[in-house]
């Protein structure tokens, strides 16, 4: 879902470590700590073969990262994509270590992605992909050890292969090995629309805290899979106007609004929203300019840079995606008196589910919807009010201020557990 005409040479790598570094800074990290947790602790690239349905095959090349175990397993999702690079998904994977340290779930960081556009696959061409994929990374996964769960383009499927491969190689069932997984599997509920529901609970206490109204309030969501077709709906359902959506394919517009329900339904006909009956077409960069109260970024990484922050008109920018701001727009956002929700406390809500997921799989206890969200609710209005608090007392922005409770939550767990050997 990239808006191939923003700065494509932006290197989400660069950005989260200088996000740490400027946490990092504020906190007056040691230089020891520093540099430990400026880095990945493990960085896995496998090459692998898949038979096609032609007969021929290809090789492919993916990723596994661990960026930091100190609180925990490494967690994260897998994403499948064209543009994958080692260096895109390290970045994914220290940004989980934060996203976990700041809802106070017990894991560290950990992303996986494989290089290939999986509209091209048939289905068993990717079922093949994602077991002989979840085989070569099966060397460093495991329930206690790093938890695999979807990300961009992977789902609910994806993640019965994983299991199921998995569960395979040691000779019994294993479901707590991945998250997200179906429900019959031991998948757990609101787990597929957790992502879009911690961003619509941060958008609610980030609404509260401003005076604004939700039922007065136009919003415009970039990206039309889980998390962003999930927020708008929820947000539809909050009584917002929802007045611009795109995906990869395009972006569509109107000013007094429309049904995100039937957008979906329409993607699943036509497989894009460009052309949904009464809409206007725009790009994905019009998009993220477009005049409204509430904007949110649901697709790739760098969308708002110092090329177009200035021009972003939205209030609130509640960030679905992962990475979708640089640094230098952070700044002039700031400036320009925007709220950001920034992407390790937004987004929170779908590592936070999987998390009780994990927990269920283990226990072998499984919990109701309202039990789920109940629970969700609570962690996210917490990191919320403490972001917030750090942010005002601090005089930093919501970045700076999530960076700087989770860095030292793991910082604190580092320096406790003491340098091995
Ligand atoms: N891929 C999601 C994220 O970026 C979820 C990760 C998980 O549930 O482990 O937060």
């Amino acid at each position: 879902m990239a808006t191939q005409q923003i700065a494509p040479a932006i290197n989400a790598w660069d950005v989260a470590q200088r996000q740490f570094d400027l946490a990092a800074e504020h906190l007056k990290l040691s230089p020891g700590l520093r540099r430990v947790l400026r880095e990945p602790k493990r960085e896995l690239t496998v090459h692998f073969p898949v038979k096609m349905d032609d007969g021929s095959v290809r090789v492919f090349t993916g990723y596994r990262v661990q960026h930091n175990l100190g609180r925990g397993p490494a967690k994260g999702g897998i994403r499948y994509h064209q543009d994958v690079t080692l260096d895109e998904v390290k970045a994914l994977a220290m940004w989980m270590t934060w996203k976990c340290a700041v809802v106070g779930i017990p894991f560290g960081g950990g992303k996986g992605g494989v290089i290939v556009d999986p509209k091209k696959l048939s289905q068993r061409e990717l079922e093949g992909l994602t077991r002989r994929f979840a085989t070569e990374i099966s060397i460093i996964i495991g329930p206690e050890k790093d938890i695999p769960a979807p990300d961009v383009n992977t789902n609910s499927q994806t993640m019965a292969w994983i299991m199921d491969t998995y569960s395979m190689h040691v000779g019994y069932t294993c479901p707590a090995v991945v998250t997200g997984k179906p429900i019959p599997l031991g998948g757990s509920e609101g787990r597929n629309e957790a992502t879009a529901q911690g961003a619509v609970y941060t958008i609610q206490d980030a609404a509260r805290h401003l005076g604004m109204d939700l039922a007065k309030c136009r919003v415009a969501v970039q990206g039309y899979g889980n998390a962003g077709a999930i927020a708008a709906q929820l947000m539809f359902a909050e009584g917002s106007k929802i007045i611009a959506v795109s995906d990869s394919t395009g972006a569509i517009y109107k000013p007094d609004g429309f049904d995100p329900n039937s957008v979906l339904a329409w993607k699943q006909e036509h497989h894009t929203v460009v052309g949904f009956p009464g809409t206007k077409e725009m790009s994905n960069a019009e998009l993220l300019e477009v005049d409204c109260d509430i904007l949110i970024p649901a697709a790739l990484e760098n969308q708002i840079t110092a090329a177009n922050a200035g021009r972003v008109k939205a209030r609130i920018i509640a960030e679905a995606a992962n990475g979708p701001t640089t640094p230098e727009a952070d700044e002039i956002l700031y400036k320009n008196a925007k709220f950001v929700i920034p992407d390790i406390l937004c987004n929170a809500g779908g590592v936070t589910v999987s998390y009780f997921e994990w927990v269920q799989d283990l226990d072998r206890d499984f919990w109701s919807i309202e039990q789920v969200n109940a629970k969700l609710r609570s962690i996210m209005t917490k990191a919320f009010a403490s972001t917030l608090d750090m942010s005002l007392k601090e005089r930093v922005n919501m970045r700076t201020a999530a960076y700087m409770l989770a860095v030292q939550r793991v910082a604190d767990a580092t320096s406790v557990r003491g340098l091995y050997p």
